[in-house]
Parts: structure tokens; sequence; C-alpha cells
């Protein structure tokens, strides 16, 4: 039996990072950084006021009240025409830029219009509600790293530079599911021995969560020139293959046979729980996980391997969900022999995260997994857990977890 550990190098080791381009902003959410970011210019490019308000000498409203003669208005995106000298005040709008000669904005609030001028009601010292030129990023400041995950702040800032990041492609994944027993999760009445397919919907969202594009294989039952036929075309449309099912040791697993005959594939077996049996290898240089068939395999196997190996694809440095540490809420027995990823719910009771397990935790219950918002992962040689051990958690979601009337009635 591999390591997981060691299969997950494996799995790495032998998938590439995709080809670079540069994408507009409104492309590039999630993918990874080719090239570090650094910026062209100052933000805020130019020095501007921060307040509604009047642009002042700081040197003139040391004290207050005081009466300044008024020159003009400078909305948003529009520059004063004079500087402001000593006795003088410019009236400015949040954004604004700076009047020539003015250090310093008086709020409007603590003003009061005049016919010619304005009186200022409060002392304000210099320098006051102005937002200098290079003050959130200097022209030549390092931004982001590369291999750093675009997110939507990410986009924003690269907007504010108007920098058209460089990127890795966004991969394509081919996904089906096998089985002559699976059927479309739209079915109304299932047959005799016939269930509803749940992999393709779970492997379509969480590859849309991650930001991949999804090329839907569809389900291939266990026959083997359609399983041949529809993996050769999926291998050449996308840059990874994702199938389920058909990797143990059943008779009719033709998965098997089938890419044996197509590719360099190797058939493992992880010391993990779940998820034991795996494939993985390239079809016409395609990568190929072959996932197991149960629906909790699916997403341990998924988030173990594939998660990885596609954030590696997008030019992503961080490629594992971070861990964090938890203590059991109760006792456990697991495998010593396996890294145990258990279902669990996680609840913070005075500053501590306790997990408890989410339900049963067979490999094909699923609605624990839907239940539980982490994995407890139990490395190897542990066996036995006691409530109140340190556990390992990585967390899958951060669900909304408060509802309106808690929040706002409260
Ligand atoms: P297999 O490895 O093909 O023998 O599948 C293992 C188990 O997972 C069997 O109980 C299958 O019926 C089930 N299974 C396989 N594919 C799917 C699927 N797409 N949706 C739901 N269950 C599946
Ligand atoms: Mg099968």
């Amino acid at each position: 039996m591999r390591s997981l550990e060691q299969a997950q190098r494996d799995v790495l080791a032998a998938v590439p990072t995709l080809p670079m381009l540069e994408l507009p902003v409104w492309d590039a959410l999630g993918l990874g950084l080719a090239s570090p970011v650094v910026a062209p210019h100052d933000v805020p490019p130019f020095t501007n006021s921060a307040m509604d308000g009047y642009a002042v000498l700081g040197a003139d409203v040391e004290e207050a009240p005081v009466t300044l003669r008024l020159l003009e208005d400078v909305p948003a995106g529009h520059v004063a025409h004079q500087a402001v000298s000593s006795g003088a005040a410019i009236k400015i709008m949040t954004g604004a830029p700076m009047p020539e000669g003015a250090d310093t904005v008086v709020k409007v609030e603590d003003t009061e219009p005049l016919p010619d001028g304005v009186r200022i009601m409060a002392a304000t010292p210099t320098g006051t509600a102005v937002r200098p030129a290079g003050g959130d990023l200097a022209a030549g400041d390092p931004v982001f790293a590369a291999g750093e995950r675009l997110t939507p702040p990410h986009l924003a800032v690269l907007a504010s530079l108007g920098v058209s990041p460089r990127v890795h492609r966004r991969p394509k994944v081919a996904m089906l599911s096998t089985g002559d027993e699976v059927l479309p999760p739209e079915t109304g009445n299932l047959g005799p021995g016939q269930i509803r397919d749940t992999n393709r919907p779970l492997l379509a969202a969480m590859l849309d969560e991650l930001g991949v594009e999804v090329v839907d294989l569809g389900i291939v039952g266990d026959d083997a020139d359609v399983l041949r036929n529809t993996l050769e075309w999926g291998a050449g449309e996308a840059d990874m293959v994702l199938t389920s099912g058909g990797v143990s040791m059943g008779e009719y697993d033709l998965v098997k046979i089938i890419l044996r005959e197509l590719g360099t594939i190797d058939f493992w077996k992880v010391a993990m729980q779940p998820a034991k049996p795996f494939a993985f290898g390239h079809i016409e240089g395609t990568p190929l996980l072959g996932l197991p068939g149960n629906p909790v395999s699916v997403m341990v196997a998924f988030e173990q391997f594939a998660r990885p190996a596609l954030l590696q694809m997008m030019g992503c440095r961080a490629v594992f969900r971070a861990q964090a540490e938890a203590r059991a809420a109760g006792a456990w027995r697991t495998d010593p022999a396996k890294t145990v990823f258990a279902r669990v719910v996680t609840e913070v009771e005075d500053g501590v995260t306790l997990v408890r397990s989410s339900g049963g935790q067979s490999s094909n219950v699923l609605s624990a997994l839907a239940r539980a918002d982490a994995f407890a992962v139990i490395p190897v040689g542990t066996g036995r857990v006691q409530a109140g051990d340190p556990i390992t958690i990585e967390l899958f979601r951060s669900p909304e977890a408060r509802t309106a009337s808690e929040v706002l009635d409260g």
C-alpha cells in the first residue's frame, strides 16, 4: 500500500502547470499569478480628499472659528484651477485631487457656508482628511507574488493598477460516471438494482466552486467500447479526466481494464479511508484520476488528489487546504494503518473548536457528508482518539451559520 503523502507526491509530480496568458481581471478569478505584480504607478494616483469639505492651509485652521474666502468648487474627476493660499479655501468632494497649496481638508460638517466664503467651526490639525498619492501602493512596490491565487480583492487591486494579470490557463476537466446500475439524477422511478448518479453532480459542483471548466461525459455503462471511446474523446478535449467507479476489485471494473489498454495508468491502494482504490496515469498525455465509486470516497479523493492537482495546473503556490487544530468531543476508533478522513461537524465552545462525527462514516453515506463542515484528518498510527485529544481538521466549507433573526433581532 502507498502512503497518502506518497500518492499525493506522485500525482503532483505528474501534473503540469498549464500555459500562461494575460487575462482581463474579469476572467481571472481563482487562477494563480504566473508572474509577480509590481505597481506601475502610485495608488491613489494623486493626493486627494478623503471627505466632502474644504481644502485649506492647515496653518489657517489651527484655531476656530475662522472665516475663509471661497475660490471655487472641485467635484471628483475635476481639477482645481487655482492654488489655495492663506485665507482662502476651495470646496472639495471626496476623491477630488487636492488643489495646489492646500494640505488639509475640513469636513463639511465642521463648516458653515457664507455668501462668498466659508466659516470653519472646528480647529482641524494639518493633514486631516488628505489621502496622499501612493498611500496605498507606491510606484515600484511589489504587490503580489507569482503563485498567489486571485481572489475578488486581488482583482480589485489589479484593476486599480490597470494591470491585466499574467496567469495560467483555466483547466478544463472531463468527468464521467461508470456503472450499469447508475442512472441520471433526474430519473423518476428507479428499477430494481438501480441508483441515481450522485458523483457527477458532486464533482461538477466541486469543480465549479474551484473555478474549473467542466466537460460532462455523462454516465457510461459497463461497456468496454463505449468507455474506450468516451475516455479517448474526453482526454483529447480536456486537461484532466476524472472517472468514478470501476477501479476496485470487482469483475466488472472495466475502467481498470480499459485504462490499462489505453494509457499509462497505475492502480493504487492508498493507505487512506475512505478512497483506498485509486487509479492515476495518462491517456494521450492527459492526466486521468480514477476515483472510487462510492460518493464519499469521490469527495475525499477529489479533495486530496484532484483539487491540489488542479490548483497546481492553475499555477497556485498553495494547493492544499488550510488545516486547523481542534479537539475531539468524543472517543473514536480508527484504522491505525490508514490516514482516516472522518466527516465531522465543528463547533466552538469556550474558544476551543470541538469536532463531532457528523453521522455514519461508511463511504456510501452521503447524508453525513452533507452535514459535515470539515474532515478530521486522523494520521496513520492513531487507532484510538479519546475525548479531548487534539485532532487536525480540514475545513472544506465555511457555511453561513447565523440566521438574520439571530444576528439582527438579538
Ligand atoms: P464500483 O467501484 O464501480 O464497484 O462502485 C462502488 C460503489 O459505488 C457501488 O456501490 C456503486 O454502485 C457506487 N457508485 C458508483 N458510481 C456511482 C455514482 N456515479 N453515483 C452513485 N453511486 C455510485
Ligand atoms: Mg461500478
